[in-house]
């Protein structure tokens, strides 16, 4: 089905029957902006829809959202869905990035632009923009901080769902500290798993079992964000070794945060969705209006190197957590009692 690309805010004419008000003022058409996540399981997507919608109201733009619940299947049926209803742009945060790239081609085909958002869709070379942060950064920095906490012992390593390419990139980022560990005989792996669906009673099983099989000797934990790391502190707790083991995490959850100042969790990483949120809508709108969009890197997606615009992620521990999170107003003092 053909879809109108409304390019920019003017209006287009319709035809009236003679003698009729007309049904349609001159009033400028509003940009109609779709938006797929992936999920609100985890805090974070929360915050990045809610941030996208005041945004888009601030705008004045339309934003229709859909979220599939970590299914495929549905992110599909919703994305296609949202293509007959007259996007002039697609904001796509995969929950499968290949999967996903039938459905960049299905919105160029309609002329629509499509923002990869957080997530980078792979395996297609129709993709305007990924918008992120540098997730390789991500993992670089949890892997510096967990061999800097532990530079030799025994490690579980656990990373995000192998259909999310930031899982990828946050464990290629992480492995550049500790792979030479590894090498150099000083890291020994008692684990090393993905955790499907990034689900954290996944995560949950993947370090019970490592703690049973290894009579509870463990000395750190690679978790690839606050989800499992949650996960993987119940299974600590559970055999009384909670804040014993240092152990990372991403996203600035308030459940991490305050586990943080427990001291159970060791450090998360800061992602501000606030900023990731309002860059999309604001791309969205440049990419309607047929504006250039500057970028500031580029990331290779098996197809090509994707245009990309990637802000910077920060560690938060227990030294800083006030001044990066409190101060910054994402989260309260209130959240971490
Ligand atoms: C996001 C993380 C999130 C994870 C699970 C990743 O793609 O970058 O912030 O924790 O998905 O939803």
């Amino acid at each position: 089905m053909v879809v109108t690309m409304f390019v920019g805010c003017g209006s287009t004419p319709t035809s009236e029957p003679a003698g009729e008000e007309p049904a349609v003022s001159d009033a400028p058409q509003k940009i109609k902006v779709g938006l797929s996540l992936p999920t609100q399981r985890e805090e974070r997507w929360v915050r990045d829809k809610e941030k996208m919608e005041e945004v888009a109201a601030q705008m004045g733009i339309e934003l229709l959202v859909r979220v599939a619940d970590a299914n495929m299947q549905e992110q599909i049926t919703q994305v296609e869905a949202l293509l007959t209803q007259g996007i002039d742009v697609l904001i796509l945060a995969p929950h499968d990035a290949s999967a996903a790239a039938s459905l960049v081609d299905k919105a160029k085909q309609e002329g629509v632009p499509v923002i990869s958002y957080d997530r980078l869709i792979t395996n297609t070379d129709k993709l305007d923009i990924y918008l992120s942060f540098d997730n390789v950064k991500v993992g670089e920095l949890q892997g510096k901080f967990i061999t800097e906490q532990v530079p030799e012992g025994k490690y579980i390593i656990m990373s995000g769902a192998p259909t999310d390419n930031n899982a990828t990139l946050f464990k290629q980022g992480a492995m550049k500290y500790i792979q030479p560990l590894i090498d150099a005989g000083k890291i020994q792996v008692i684990a090393e798993q993905a955790v499907d669906n990034w689900v954290p009673e996944n995560a949950l099983r993947i370090v019970e079992a490592a703690l049973a099989a290894n009579n509870n000797e463990v000395d750190a934990i690679l978790a690839p964000n606050d989800g499992t790391a949650g996960a993987a502190i119940q299974a600590l707790a559970a055999q009384g070794l909670a804040g014993d083991v240092p152990i990372t995490g991403q996203d600035a959850e308030k459940a991490a945060a305050k586990r943080i100042v427990e001291g159970t969790q060791s450090m998360t990483i800061f992602k501000d969705t606030r900023a990731l949120g309002q860059a999309a809508i604001e791309i969205a709108i440049d990419l309607a209006e047929g504006k250039n969009v500057k970028t500031n890197g580029a990331v290779d997606n098996g197809k090509f190197d994707v245009p990309s615009v990637l802000l910077e992620p920060d560690v938060v521990t227990a030294d800083n957590i006030r001044e990066v999170l409190v101060n910054s107003g994402y989260i309260t003092e209130a959240d971490l009692k």
